[in-house]
């Protein structure tokens, strides 16, 4: 009896062993099913992509070569990396504008979605979207993906979008991204109306799902006023080519008028000179005097005739001259008068371009143009030259408390405060949201910290309100000195760090790295 239940307790051990081998060999299995997926996506989205940005086509290559030696090699984390770091890299035209922003959904819903059935849907609907090449509607858009995510949650379809969707997290990414593309001024109101109702907290469904509508509408409409005043700007540059052709036409005219005249002038002075030869020669030979007047006479009135002839061809080649010339002044007037239109509209459209509108402070755009002169400035004078970031502490608390509005007035403050406390040679520009960089030329570090911090104090002491009430404001920044070996994007990354350190440290702080 002993010995009986001494092999049941042997064979129930064997078996739980044998059967941990069996679910073993079985993850096993799954595992290598989903490094192999995982590595045939990835190969397919660098099939995908290629061709997307030239940048971005050699990092495409190379990790496609890497996926070789298998998903754990250490060379294709580094080639992701560095392939993530190209794609933030890229400088997006106005009329990618559609393409970015649904890069930038899908980014976002394929990190959220991750089973194999709602990872292939959202694949597939991206990719057709892609290569369709015609202009989506917003509407049909988000209820294809409603679609491809409900893939696996038909068991209860009710209220799928509030269950399934961090309507914040895609509020905070169209935010982000109206934030930092190019907005023409007639769209302001637009766009900021848009971020209002994205910065609005929690919106119910149907309400989120008409704000993603207006917000890519407003898209589109950018996209397509771009497209309109690129139209615009070259229907004018072959007008004044044309015009320009018409000029050249008129210079030759009058060139060669002038050309004809000079030629009448030296055969006038040749037959001129061939009746006086003539006249010479009879007047060596003559015996008689009567016969020599009459042949005088005789040549004096062909000469007088020549130069009669001569002189009414001057008068009218002078009269076409002067046509000519005229003619010219009146259409070098005209041109002068288009450009210096064109000019004017030029600067205010650069002037446009480079202007945070809410703040009118100078934009990202103007910051990285600055950046560069500074940047040959610095490498011929070797004078120092330092960058502070500055990063409004809480925000998002103003935002939420007192609303938009209020916040939108917070960040033309401080931005009076920023411009009204700093040198004319300082450049100030809104970075974006609420952030500012401030390039402080013939600055070292120790210096730029000084007045940071003076800078942090007064802001401190500003006394904001709202409404009346007193709102306490603060604000943090990093900053940094531009060092031999650095890059725009080394220094700023350092000053980005300080920044980190000075909210680590319990924000109001100016640190320095
Ligand atoms: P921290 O101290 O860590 O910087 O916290 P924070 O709340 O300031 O930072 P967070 O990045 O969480 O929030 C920034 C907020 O700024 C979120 C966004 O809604 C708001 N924001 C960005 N641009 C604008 C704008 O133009 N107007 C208004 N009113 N708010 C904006
Ligand atoms: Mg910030
Ligand atoms: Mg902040």
């Amino acid at each position: 009896m002993s010995f009986f239940s001494k092999t049941t307790i042997q064979d129930k051990w064997k078996d739980k062993y044998l059967n941990l081998l069996d679910e073993q060999d079985y993850l096993k299995t799954a595992y290598q099913e989903k490094e192999d997926l995982l590595c045939k996506t990835i190969v397919r989205l660098t099939f995908a992509t290629i061709g997307f940005d030239a940048a971005l086509d050699p990092h495409l290559l190379c990790i496609r070569n890497q996926l070789k030696k298998g998903i754990n090699s250490p060379e294709l984390k580094e080639s992701l990396e560095i392939l993530t770091q190209s794609v933030a890299q890229i400088k997006h035209s106005p009329n990618q504008a559609q393409t970015v922003a649904t890069e930038l959904l899908f980014d976002f819903l394929l990190q959220q979605y991750k089973s194999h059935k709602q990872q292939a849907a959202l694949h597939l609907l991206k990719n057709s979207i892609e290569s369709s090449k015609t202009e989506f509607q917003p509407n049909q858009l988000f209820s294809s993906i409603v679609t491809a995510i409900e893939t696996e949650t038909k068991a209860s379809p009710t209220n799928i979008l509030t269950r399934h969707i961090d309507i914040g997290i895609i509020s905070q990414h169209l935010l982000l991204f109206l934030e930092q593309i190019e907005i023409p001024s007639i769209f302001d109101q637009q766009a900021q109306a848009a971020k209002q109702l994205l910065n609005a907290s929690n919106p119910s469904s149907e309400a989120f799902e008409d704000i993603l509508d207006k917000s890519f509408k407003l898209l589109l409409k950018i996209k397509q006023h771009n497209q309109s005043e690129q139209l615009d700007f070259d229907n004018f540059l072959s007008h004044i080519t044309e015009q320009l052709t018409a000029l050249d036409v008129s210079v030759m005219g009058a060139s060669s008028s002038a050309q004809k005249s000079a030629e009448n002038r030296s055969r006038l002075d040749q037959s001129v000179s061939e009746q006086m030869e003539e006249l010479q020669l009879s007047s060596t030979n003559a015996t008689k005097l009567e016969p020599l007047k009459a042949i005088i006479n005789k040549r004096l009135a062909s000469i007088t005739n020549e130069i009669e002839q001569h002189n009414q061809n001057e008068i009218i080649h002078r009269q076409n001259l002067q046509q000519q010339l005229d003619d010219l002044v009146v259409k070098i007037k005209d041109m002068e008068s288009e450009s210096s239109e064109l000019k004017s509209k030029l600067k205010i459209a650069n002037t446009q371009a480079l202007r945070d509108p809410l703040t009118g402070l100078p934009n990202r755009n103007a910051y990285n143009e600055r950046l560069e002169m500074e940047l040959s400035r610095w490498k011929r004078y070797h004078s120092p030259l330092s960058l502070i970031i500055w990063d409004i502490d809480h925000f998002k608390n103003i935002n939420d408390n007192y609303g938009h509005k209020a916040g939108d007035k917070v960040l033309r403050l401080i931005a009076k405060q920023l411009s009204d406390h700093s040198r004319a040679s300082d450049f100030i520009s809104r970075f974006g949201g609420e952030e500012f960089t401030m390039l402080l030329p013939n600055t070292n570090c120790h210096s730029a910290l000084i007045f940071a911090n003076q800078l942090r104090q007064t802001i401190e002491n500003a006394g904001f309100n709202s409404s009346g009430t007193s709102v306490d404001i603060t604000i943090s920044c990093g900053v940094t000195e531009f060092i031999e070996q650095d890059t725009d994007e080394s220094a700023f990354e350092r000053a980005d760090q300080a920044l980190y350190h000075a909210k680590e440290q319990g924000r109001n702080k100016c640190c320095s790295l």
